[in-house]
């Protein structure tokens, strides 16, 4: 996945543009650029490659969520629905709204159940949020066709999924809105940085002004903009948009070493009957940022998580007791733990998560091995690393 494996001339180009010109800042101050405005030239060329109209930068994935649920009016009290197989910043970003998360089942996709999804509607529920983890997509029609049937929006996390697609569309472009992550270990970076897209006129305006406190960006005067409703601090620097540049214009080439690499890979467990791969929906098309499967059991699937490690597999997870991206240690969330005082809504509507069954979930990670794709292997590196994959796995009962 990590895109900071291949990094060389081409980032360090687009840097030095910005160090010759000493604008390290997005907005303004045109007569000292030379001409250069990276972080417009990151969204034009992002909104090109992902088939969005508008695309607005921020300083980190999980800025681009909050500002994505901000931009949609999203608020006190609004209930969001999202994965127990996840990142943190998922919750985090609905919690930063007051806004609360409402943890739901995944499936064999390793993401959004869609029939868990409609138990879990209530009348406060605004956002379906499903997670592309590990570069693969839940059954996104049938979550579109939910949330039109319901009117909620479709905001999907595509942070670990760029490069990928659904029914032809990339990954990100599908819902109402769509967020990127450029954080270091994802597959393209630029060190911290994320995006929202979306085709929608009014969150694109609400999400620029409100990513810079709330500034209008009419006229040329930065000291004399309107301030039409409350913001914050999220921009992007020209520094990291720069790097952001140089590495979307890899992609193609990034995607194309995953899917290599993950083919060989993918080939050669086919040969262990044992194992079963985890289900990309119809038409949709992973980054191949990783390779995950299943196990037949739990104890066989820690058993074989352990023997790789153990015999210099490196790079393979088992997130069923990850403490980032899974719901069973998740206690920060689950207790409440916030160093001020919650919301009065976040505390009455958060569930008793002591209480909720996630059987389902823990049925299918509990039985999940993913295996991080690089870009820097050799075609030899892999051979020999499916050849070792394979006689452990075969051998673990
Ligand atoms: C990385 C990531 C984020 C957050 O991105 P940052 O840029 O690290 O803030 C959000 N969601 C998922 C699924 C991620 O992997």
């Amino acid at each position: 996945m990590p895109g900071f494996e291949l990094f060389g001339d081409k980032e360090r180009k687009q840097v030095q543009d910005v160090l010759d010109s000493g604008v390290l800042m997005r907005y303004g101050f045109d007569g000292m650029r030379n001409g250069h405005w990276k972080a417009k030239e990151l969204e034009a060329a992002l909104s090109a490659k992902m088939k969005s109209k508008h695309v607005h930068l921020l300083s980190s994935g999980t800025a681009a969520l909050t500002v994505a649920l901000a931009s949609a009016g999203v608020g006190a009290g609004d209930e969001v629905i999202m994965p127990t197989f996840t990142f943190v910043a998922s919750f985090e970003s609905i919690l930063a709204l007051g806004a609360i998360p409402v943890l739901v089942d995944i499936d064999d996709t390793l993401t959004l159940d869609p029939s868990a999804v409609e138990k879990a509607i209530t009348s406060k529920t605004k956002v379906v949020m499903p997670v592309h983890m590990c570069g693969s997509m839940a059954n996104l029609e049938a979550l579109q066709q939910i949330c039109d049937q319901q009117d909620l929006l479709l905001l999907e996390d595509a942070c670990q999924a760029i490069g990928g697609s659904y029914k032809g569309k990339p990954l990100g472009s599908i819902g109402d809105l769509g967020c990127f992550s450029f954080d270091y270990v994802k597959t393209i970076t630029c060190g911290e940085g994320g995006a929202v897209i979306t085709n929608n006129e009014t969150y694109y305006q609400n999400a620029h002004k409100y990513s810079d406190h709330g500034h209008d960006h009419i006229g040329n005067d930065r000291g004399a903009e309107e301030h039409p409703f409350l913001g914050y601090n999220f921009r992007i620097s020209e520094l990291n948009a720069a790097v952001g540049l140089a590495q979307l214009n890899r992609l193609d080439e990034f995607i194309a070493l995953q899917k290599k690499n993950y083919t060989i890979l993918r080939e050669a467990l086919s040969q262990v009957p044992e194992i079963t791969f985890r289900t990309v929906p119809d038409e949709g098309e992973e980054n191949y940022s990783f390779l995950s499967f299943f196990l037949p059991s739990e104890a066989i699937a820690q058993k074989a998580h352990k023997a790789l490690g153990e015999n210099g597999v490196d790079a393979c997870f088992y997130w069923y007791n990850n403490n980032w991206h899974y719901y069973r240690k998740w206690e920060h969330l689950t207790q409440k733990k916030a160093l001020g005082k919650l919301p009065q809504e976040v505390i009455n509507g958060l569930p008793d998560y002591s209480k909720t069954d996630f059987s389902a979930s823990d049925h299918w990670l509990g039985r999940t091995i993913s295996c991080l794709i690089k870009l820097s292997w050799t075609e030899t590196e892999v051979q020999e690393r499916a050849k070792k994959m394979v006689e452990i796995l075969k051998k673990t009962r």
